[in-house]
């Protein structure tokens, strides 16, 4: 039933007994920069492409600042820290996301509050939200509390699912009219921008990974970008274990963590950047030739909304129903063909089913009919 589909994706990536959802491609100068930073001993945290790493990220982004981290859920801890989140506050996030988001909220011993998203974009609905936080929001000396809980809304993690911008400006607006911080986990999103603006320049913070399976690629990393000068010094100093500059002597002026990106990764990751714009080219031919593909099945295909540019990190169709969508990933999968539903949602989790959430219709519309379909790069 969906062998047109199966056949067409073979086609775009021959002599493949099996075409996995995304995989890396190693096609630049990442031999030639992990030799020079083996070469140059600084394997660690300190060295040149850690700090072209960040260099380089502030130029495609256009933010002030880029801070190089592990990781893209150490990224979000430290940034959810940065915006002010402490313990027995709660954090706005959507239920339809990565399990990172929800996790990175808990580390700060925080609660995370769930929100629905829209239909269109798979992320966090502005409308929503705004209906949302009228009916239990209550705002006192310019900190917004949850009126049910009485515990304070102290930030909000709206996520760029699969590269797809959501509606970031309106969102960020909602949030500023109830005095809630924006941290952006565009952890998906790199090379998306919406109204010409890079993802995760909207809010205070905004937050990347470099995962084996994203667009680009450094093995393990992340980054933290804001405009905040404070914020970008405070980033810094926290993910290197607070240690305060010194010769020889080590102070510590608080509790420090041991975040920050190593040079073996940050050099990959600067010649993966370098291919950024020729990767994302080659995905967003894909995205449309599945469009053609889809839409001529009858089967819906996400695409960018107006306003919007998406790096169509992973190519993403709405099945008619749970039956047809369990067919679709039966058929893919039986034929070598890698495809994957989308994330069970957060407050279904046994750790997060007692966290506050709003109405999540779209949500779990979406839950029982979303897959992605193979997204690599073609070569
Ligand atoms: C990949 C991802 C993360 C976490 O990144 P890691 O680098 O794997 O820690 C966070 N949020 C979302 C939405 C992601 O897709």
């Amino acid at each position: 039933m969906f062998k047109d589909i199966v056949n067409f994706i073979k086609s775009q990536f021959p002599n493949q007994d099996f075409i996995p959802l995304h995989e890396p491609r190693f096609i630049g100068n990442e031999k030639k920069y992990l030799n020079d930073c083996i070469d140059s001993t600084f394997v660690s945290s300190v060295g040149a492409y850690v700090d072209l790493f960040e260099q380089k990220m502030c130029e495609l982004t256009g933010a002030k600042h880029c801070i190089a981290i592990v990781n893209g859920t150490n990224a979000l801890h430290l940034s959810l820290i940065l915006a002010g989140v402490k313990k027995d506050d709660e954090v706005l996030t959507q239920a339809l996301t990565f399990i990172a988001t929800a996790n990175a909220i808990n580390y700060c011993n925080a609660t995370p509050h769930f929100v629905d998203v829209d239909k269109e974009t798979l992320g966090l609905s502005p409308t929503l939200l705004k209906k949302y936080l009228s009916e239990i929001a209550e705002v006192k000396n310019n900190i917004c509390y949850n009126k049910k809980t009485g515990k304070k809304i102290a930030a909000c993690v709206p996520m760029h699912t699969f590269g797809l911008p959501l509606y970031i400006d309106d969102l960020v607006a909602v949030c500023n009219e109830y005095h809630i911080p924006v941290v952006e986990d565009a952890a998906e999103s790199l090379g998306s921008y919406y109204k010409k603006q890079h993802t995760g320049t909207f809010g205070q913070l905004g937050t990347f990974s470099f995962n084996g399976n994203k667009t680009i690629t450094c093995g393990g990393g992340g980054a933290i970008i804001t405009n905040d000068d404070d914020l970008a010094k405070k980033a810094k100093h926290l993910s290197t274990q607070a240690k305060v500059a010194h010769q020889w002597e080590y102070i510590h002026d608080e509790i420090g963590y041991n975040y920050r990106m190593p040079n073996l990764n940050a050099a990959l990751a600067c010649a993966q950047l370098e291919q950024l714009e020729q990767f994302i080219f080659n995905k967003r031919e894909l995205a449309l030739k599945y469009q053609v593909l889809l839409e001529s099945q009858n089967i819906e295909f996400i695409k960018e909304q107006k306003n919007a540019i998406a790096n169509y990190w992973l190519n993403t169709v709405v099945l008619k129903n749970k039956l047809e969508r369990d067919k679709f990933l039966e058929q893919t999968n039986s034929n070598g063909v890698m495809t994957r539903p989308i994330w069970a949602l957060m407050n279904s989790l046994e750790m997060f089913k007692d966290c506050p959430k709003g109405d999540l219709a779209n949500a779990e519309w979406l839950e029982e009919r979303v897959v992605n379909i193979p997204s690599s790069v073609r070569l």
